[in-house]
């Protein structure tokens, strides 16, 4: 298949080519089915065993143990930012969240909504370029629980370890960087992300919560927005996005046939340095956003000596084939999204193209 744009994207972001490809082969008709696997019911064989082989796959790959629920939801992690508080909030109890940026900050304005929230640790004097230590963080004993982000996909910061809360469960939002490295989930009480950086096409949303952590919320929470809903239904309470669910399994498949979630990161770590070595040998022609230790293998951020070069680096970029690397308007400068699936020719190609970019303007 030929012409495949260099894909940065921020999300809906870069598919394997084979998951595409594979996708392409069954989309008419599924496995001789007669029929798009679309047009099926999500209570058939067929389907159920898609889902199935999805929730396998995962629990496989992210080594889940049997006392979490795998959970296919709608709505986006942005849904996730209220549905924590509304479940897992209890009266007495106030909500802990560390403030490591954008994301972080909607997930906090929703949680007010709700509730008591308190911030565990903030590094919004150091406007959101690092991750804070674990021994900055404040958790009060009355935390319901403690959530962080496990990447800013806007500011390109990233946990590189997770903080031991203790008896008080961690919630993680991985939206941006599930499946990138290996994980030791039973640090979580609950990880949720939206299935379209790393997972798959957007219109799912996976949720991995601890068991003990499903009970019935403490306010009136509507049915769909309760985690025991679509856990004691194996995430069929009502019709499951099933197309997304069948790409995220196309996915999950691809990421196995990888070696799994130690072979991606040991590529993504090579990814991300091409770039990042490349920012630090410009002699700051190209300054990386993020402090050294806190630096996103998922979302490389970086600036130019000027706004006006900024702009020139996008439009040049573009007439050669790179598209997504405008920095999100709300902090400008540039950003590589260098998820799973975006293959190591483009972040070389990049690379080169940053290199000849300084020559020519530098
Ligand atoms: N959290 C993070 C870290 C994100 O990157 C995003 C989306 N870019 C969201 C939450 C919101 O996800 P959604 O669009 O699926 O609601």
């Amino acid at each position: 298949m030929g012409n495949r744009a260099f894909n940065f994207n921020a999300g809906p972001a870069a598919l394997p080519l084979e998951v595409l490809e594979q996708a392409q082969e069954q989309f008419v008709e599924y496995k001789g089915a007669g029929m798009s696997l679309m047009e099926m019911s999500h209570r058939g064989a067929i389907y159920e065993g898609v889902h199935q082989e999805a929730e396998q796959l995962l629990r496989e790959l992210m080594g889940i143990p049997d006392n979490y629920k795998v959970l296919f939801l709608q709505g986006g992690a942005s849904t996730q930012f209220a549905m924590v508080p509304m479940n897992l909030l209890q009266p007495g109890k106030v909500a802990s969240y560390v403030a490591t940026g954008s994301w972080a900050a909607k997930a906090i304005s929703e949680a007010k909504l709700f509730g008591e929230t308190q911030i565990a640790a903030s590094s919004e004097a150091d406007k959101f370029m690092r991750i804070p230590s674990a021994s900055e963080l404040n958790v009060p004993a009355e935390a319901a629980y403690l959530h962080l982000t496990s990447n800013e996909t806007i500011e390109g910061t990233q946990w590189a370890e997770y903080p031991d809360t203790g008896l008080v469960p961690l919630v993680g939002d991985m939206s941006s960087d599930i499946l990138c490295r290996p994980l030791n989930v039973s640090q979580f009480g609950l990880i949720y992300a939206g299935a379209q950086k790393n997972l798959g096409p957007s219109g799912v949303t996976i949720a991995v919560i601890r068991e003990d952590l499903i009970g019935t919320p403490s306010m009136p929470v509507p049915t769909m927005l309760r985690y025991s809903t679509h856990a004691k239904n194996d995430s069929l309470y009502n019709t499951p996005p099933t197309f997304a669910i069948y790409m995220t399994n196309l996915v999950l498949n691809w990421v196995k046939a990888q070696g799994g979630t130690a072979a991606v990161e040991k590529i993504n770590l090579e990814k991300a340095s091409l770039l990042y070595d490349t920012i630090d040998a410009s002699n700051g022609f190209f300054r990386g956003c993020a402090q050294e230790g806190s630096r996103s293998i998922m979302n490389v951020t970086f600036r130019l000596p000027s706004e006006e070069l900024e702009k020139l680096f996008v439009k040049e970029s573009e007439a050669e084939g790179f598209v997504g690397l405008k920095g999100h308007r709300s902090v400008g400068g540039l950003r590589a999204s260098i998820y799973n699936a975006v293959p190591r020719s483009s972040v070389q190609a990049l690379a080169g193209f940053m290199n000849e970019f300084q020559r020519r303007h530098g």
